[in-house]
């Protein structure tokens, strides 16, 4: 079989950086970040790079990036068996969510990855990530198709749906979990991959590249005692057209009339309202209490199991691409890459 050929697209992150003389990370040049790791190059793979310039932290990520990290995919596609996505932790799983919406029909590999400690120092965990990752993104079944045919992250041993991760750890290697869904793969002697978890991409048409984001979306953390000017204040947000709400449990609020009315209103007045549970794990049932009951009443539309990560990438990809409340609704409650379980 033909040697496979992976793009690495080193965005930044731990996994690019090194120490300065104050002691503080700071990102290094790509041919330092590939210099570190010399056993790629002894791969049975063909490696690539394109890099960000300058590389950055991943706290800095921008919608902008979330773009040129697809138009990258998009130029190189047909070049390539798979991609590897370099990326900090920080914010990997909200870029991994994005970047699920904007490919469609993807029916290759991108992977993204990073680490905690930084490469180069002892004790990384740059390398395994790093060389685990290039081996599923150029990973092949018998009939020369790629195994993984959608976005991931790896980390430590596990292969997980992008768009299910949330960073969980910000000490420990094993630093992302997918709470609500089936890993993938998991990397041991041998990479053991479950393909009847795999998001299938039945359409076999052409990748379509979808580039238009709108970031005219707000997060409403509920507590217990909020109180109505902080809410009206997120609710009458300059621009604003969508909320996730981020309730209790099975997706439940406080009864209070004034919070139900602020919501209505919302509504009638065009804002897409998503109610997604501050849990990790589990889903959210609307009507399951009288208190999510109410939220249905205000048109609040259930976000299930998805992550909070997920929903932001849903909202700002669904905006970008529909001026239909009513459509960005339906899609909303459709599984578009695998990232929710609707019940
Ligand atoms: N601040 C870093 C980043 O997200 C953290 C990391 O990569 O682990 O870019």
């Amino acid at each position: 079989m033909k040697k496979a050929s992976v793009l690495l697209i080193i965005t930044g992150g731990t996994i690019s950086m090194g120490r300065k003389a104050n002691n503080s990370l700071a990102p290094l040049s790509c041919n330092q970040v590939l210099a570190s790791i010399p056993e790629i190059q002894d791969m049975n793979v063909n490696i690539s790079s394109v890099a960000f310039s300058p590389l950055i932290d991943s706290s800095d990520i921008s919608l902008d990036n979330w773009v040129s990290i697809c138009e990258i995919i998009e130029q190189h596609y047909d070049s390539y068996d798979g991609f590897v996505v370099l990326h900090g932790t920080d914010t990997m799983s909200f870029s991994a969510s994005v970047v699920s919406f904007m490919l469609e029909n993807l029916a290759k590999p991108v992977i993204f990855t990073g680490s905690q400690l930084p490469v180069g120092v002892h004790r990384s965990d740059a390398k395994e990530n790093l060389i685990t990752s290039i081996e599923i993104a150029a990973s092949k079944n018998e009939k020369g198709s790629s195994v993984v045919q959608e976005v991931c992250v790896f980390f430590e041993d596990q292969l997980m749906r992008g768009n299910r991760t949330t960073k969980r750890n910000a000490e420990e290697f094993d630093a992302f979990a997918s709470f609500n869904y089936h890993n993938l793969a998991k990397s041991g002697v041998h990479i053991k991959f479950y393909p009847e978890y795999f998001w299938e991409n039945r359409s076999k048409k052409a990748l379509k590249v979808h580039k238009t984001l709108d970031n005219n979306i707000a997060i409403l953390r509920l507590f217990p005692g909020i109180n109505q000017h902080t809410v009206e204040a997120v609710l009458r947000t300059v621009g604003l057209k969508a909320v996730i709400l981020e309730t209790y449990g099975t997706g439940n609020a406080p009864s209070c009339k004034w919070l139900y009315r602020l919501l209505a209103e919302a509504n009638k007045a065009g804002i897409v309202l998503l109610n997604i549970t501050q849990c990790r794990a589990g889903s959210v049932e609307m009507g399951r209490y009288a208190t999510s009951l109410n939220l249905k009443k205000a048109g609040v539309v259930s976000g299930y199991d998805m992550t909070v990560e997920a929903a932001v990438a849903k909202l700002m990809f669904l905006l970008g691409r529909y001026n239909d409340n009513e459509k960005i609704k339906k899609e909303l409650n459709t599984s578009l890459r695998g990232e929710v379980t609707i019940i």
